[in-house]
């Protein structure tokens, strides 16, 4: 922190004012490329999380009767606000998480894409006209807001990720109040700019940064919070799930993935090659939807180990704001401890190192949490990286037979988000994919996310889903008329 350059100070976002945290606390968000500080961030706690359930609550009535229609006007000055900082925002995602720019892109578009989408979805909450089997009585159902929701996210896709949450709660009539992670507090603070300069409803969205336990726990003892979106890992989420039991909350999980990656043999092999590679190491490889188990034919396995080591090899990795950097850092060090973990222990067990293996030496590299991108051959499915999920820049390659067996190899973890095949025939596409124990497979294609499509998983993956008309869904209830007519 330089006298030339000071840190910029962040505000929380509550009933429409930006402001620090009660306890005058405050913590640094550092940018993972060169370690130097991002932003001062408020350290709120439970006083914090309280004021901004208070401002959710008492923003509720008007907001839930708007008109639908009235509340997408709303929406889309937001999405119409982000665009205009559009760039600006997509920097500060590469400095503050490391991504490079183009991913950074990817993730704005995502945004605006949902705030545009659920704008227009909520306007078709239909209920129904029920036929009733009583005479003298009708049957009808509303669509209503679930109320005050409390959504939790982290830092692997710290801006859409807002967006796909709020952009189908606001649109659905209830209000927010979110917490990001600590590590990509500022871009979180940044985007709560964007609603103000929408001129939002005061009190309707609310940005609350600091103490996530305090937090936390504001969101499942409060019982004006009535539903609690949490993205992260599973053993948060478990967390979450049994607090959220005492007041009987409605919660939407998306956690943790582990996907399986099938290449046979009958792939087109050089489209296949490209898509795994872009796939695998996507954010550094922290994407929960990315590739963790690599099970290759064997009449192929050979070739396609040596062609995802040589593009590995020839990837430039960096500052990701540079043109032609295609990886960033990981988040922080410990990510890239727990990275070498993994592979130590796959390599003790018989893994080898096709590429990568390390960290990546040299000055450039010397201050950020880099590690380079790694291809593991013959590793054995005992190896801990097999169970979970690696969160870094690893291909880990497996080899299999038949369709069968690469069936329950895929199946024999207890994670289901995502999966992907590769391969020219379509029986066998549709034969394999149906089989997958996964909320999403990708055939012949690894981008699964669009605003108008359900994203989400099964097992210790999930409960729920965000992006399409599930999304609208997580943060309605219906409610039953039941009225007396004079025939
Ligand atoms: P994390 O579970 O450590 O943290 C997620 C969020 O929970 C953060 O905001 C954190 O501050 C908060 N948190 C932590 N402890 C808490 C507590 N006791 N009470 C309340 N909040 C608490 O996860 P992470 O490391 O930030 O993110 C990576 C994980 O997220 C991976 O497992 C990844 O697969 C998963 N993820 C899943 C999806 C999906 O859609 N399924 C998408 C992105 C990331």
């Amino acid at each position: 922190m330089t006298q030339e350059s000071p840190t910029p100070l962040g505000a929380m976002y509550i009933n429409g004012r930006f402001e620090p945290a009660q306890s005058g606390e405050t913590f640094v968000s550092t940018n993972p490329i060169n370690g130097e500080p991002v932003a001062v961030i408020p350290f709120g706690d439970e006083r914090d999380a309280r004021r901004a359930v208070d401002a959710a609550a008492a923003a509720f009535p008007a907001w839930s009767r708007l008109s639908a229609a009235a509340r997408a006007k709303h929406i889309h000055r937001v999405a119409d606000a982000l665009e205009r900082r559009r760039d600006e925002i997509a920097l500060l995602i590469t400095m503050e998480e490391g991504k490079p720019s183009r991913e950074a892109q990817g993730e704005l578009q995502l945004s605006i894409d949902s705030l545009r989408w659920y704008a227009e979805e909520s306007r078709r909450a239909y209920g129904a006209w029920i036929p009733d089997p009583i005479p003298g009585r009708r049957l009808l159902t509303q669509r209503m807001p679930v109320g005050v929701c409390g959504a939790i996210i982290p830092w692997n896709v710290p801006c859409a990720m807002i967006f796909r949450k709020a952009a189908p709660a606001l649109a659905a009539g209830c209000t927010m109040v979110l917490k990001p992670a600590e590590a990509t507090s500022y871009i979180a603070l940044k985007v709560a700019e964007v609603f103000a300069e929408a001129e939002f409803p005061a009190g309707v969205m609310n940005f609350v940064t600091g103490k996530s336990s305090a937090i936390g726990n504001v969101f499942l003892t409060d019982m004006r919070v009535r539903k609690i979106s949490f993205t992260g890992s599973t053993e948060v989420g478990r967390l979450l799930m049994r607090g959220a039991a005492e007041q009987i909350k409605r919660v939407s999980m998306e956690l943790g993935g582990n996907a399986p990656v099938i290449l046979f043999d009958d792939c087109d092999l050089d489209a296949t090659i490209r898509a795994v590679s872009t796939l695998k190491f996507l954010n550094a490889g922290q994407a929960c939807i990315g590739a963790n188990r690599i099970y290759v034919q064997s009449g192929i396995y050979d070739e396609v180990a040596r062609r995802l080591a040589d593009h590995a090899q020839t990837m430039k990795v960096g500052d990701g704001s540079q043109a032609g950097v295609a990886m960033g850092p990981l988040i922080d060090m410990k990510a890239v401890e727990k990275v070498e973990e993994l592979v130590g222990d796959a390599v003790r067990q018989g893994a080898n190192v096709r590429a990568g293996g390390s960290r990546i030496q040299g000055e450039a590299y010397e201050k950020g949490s880099f590690y380079a991108p790694t291809v593991l051959s013959e590793v054995s499915m005992k190896a801990r990286l097999h169970e979970e999920e690696i969160f870094g820049p690893v291909a880990a390659l497996y080899s299999f037979e038949s369709e069968d067996q690469v069936i329950e190899m895929a199946n024999a973890v207890p994670y289901g988000l995502s999966a992907y095949l590769f391969t020219e025939n379509m029986d066998r596409a549709l034969r394999v994919g149906e089989r997958l124990e996964s909320g999403m497979v990708g055939i012949n294609e690894t981008r699964l996310g669009a605003a108008e499509a359900p994203f989400g998983g099964v097992k210790m993956s999930g409960i729920g889903r965000e992006g399409g008309r599930e999304g609208l869904e997580e943060y309605l209830e219906t409610k039953l008329l039941a009225i007396r007519v004079r025939e």
